[in-house]
């Protein structure tokens, strides 16, 4: 059975799609894609032998070898233009999907691709404004908590396939309740559907955010250097920030 994490970035894959799986290690969400019929076939990619060589026998064992084709190569290198019109990348942090897709971009790789479902570990902030940056838009993101860690997946279609939804919109400033402006850069970092329908996770990952940066502040405070100062006020008024924004969420 795919993990909770695995199955939410599997229900981003538009029905009948074909999806290229970046990063796939044992080709579990590839595998669960076309074995559940979301998708006829798909392609695992994968940089590293031990996880290429668990990918390929995850298929053989799933008996899909016809229908999923597992490539070794550098993200999105492994695909022709045009092959896939959904890639998901799953597990690696924010900074190296956005320098997957990047490089995928300038290889001319993401040609026909409709929508990219991503469910970077950390440094989600990066990859949300890379696709910003690049013509894509959310239409979802969830997140949820599964054996103590919190996961974010993000699904992102180009602006023309938007359907009313635009980036201008998404990332428009706003005041809440109390008076706090919620900025671009806010919504990039805390995410603007998330921030619209916050769940216990995201309540819980903020106040784990909280909970480090008291931390950096409680070890700068011991500091007398006054660069340490600049800091403290920093944190300090981003930690209210945050406070002030989880106390006016629905
Ligand atoms: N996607 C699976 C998941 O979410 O459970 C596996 C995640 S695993 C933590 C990350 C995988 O990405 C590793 O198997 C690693 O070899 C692969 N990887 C890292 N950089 C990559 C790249 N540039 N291209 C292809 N695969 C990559």
């Amino acid at each position: 059975k795919l993990s909770n994490r695995l199955q939410l970035v599997l229900e981003q894959i538009p029905q009948g799609s074909t999806v290229a799986d970046i990063g796939s290690d044992h080709a579990l969400l590839p595998v669960a894609a076309v074995a559940s019929g979301r998708v006829p076939s798909a392609v695992a990619g994968e940089v590293n032998p031990g996880p290429f060589e668990a990918a390929r026998r995850g298929v053989a064992e799933a008996g899909l070898g016809k229908v999923i084709a597992v490539r070794r190569g550098d993200g999105l290198e492994v695909l022709e233009p045009g092959e896939a019109d959904c890639i998901t990348i799953a597990g690696m942090g924010g900074a190296l999907i956005a320098s997957i897709l990047d490089r995928g971009l300038s290889l001319g790789k993401l040609e026909g691709v409709k929508t990219l479902a991503l469910q970077p570990n950390v440094g989600e902030d990066i990859l949300r404004r890379w696709l910003l940056n690049h013509g894509w838009v959310l239409t979802a993101e969830h997140i949820l908590e599964e054996d103590g860690k919190i996961y974010e997946i993000l699904t992102a279609v180009r602006e023309e396939d938007a359907e009313g939804i635009t980036n201008e919109q998404l990332y428009r400033d706003f005041q809440l309740a109390g008076g706090t402006v919620c900025d671009r850069e806010l919504l990039l970092e805390m995410g603007p559907w998330l921030l619209q329908a916050p769940n216990a996770a995201f309540f819980a990952k903020w106040q784990g955010e909280i909970a480090k940066l008291q931390g950096i502040l409680t070890s700068l405070t011991r500091s007398e250097q006054v660069s340490a100062e600049e800091r403290r006020n920093q944190i300090a008024a981003q930690i209210n920030q945050i406070v002030e924004v989880l106390a006016c969420l629905p």
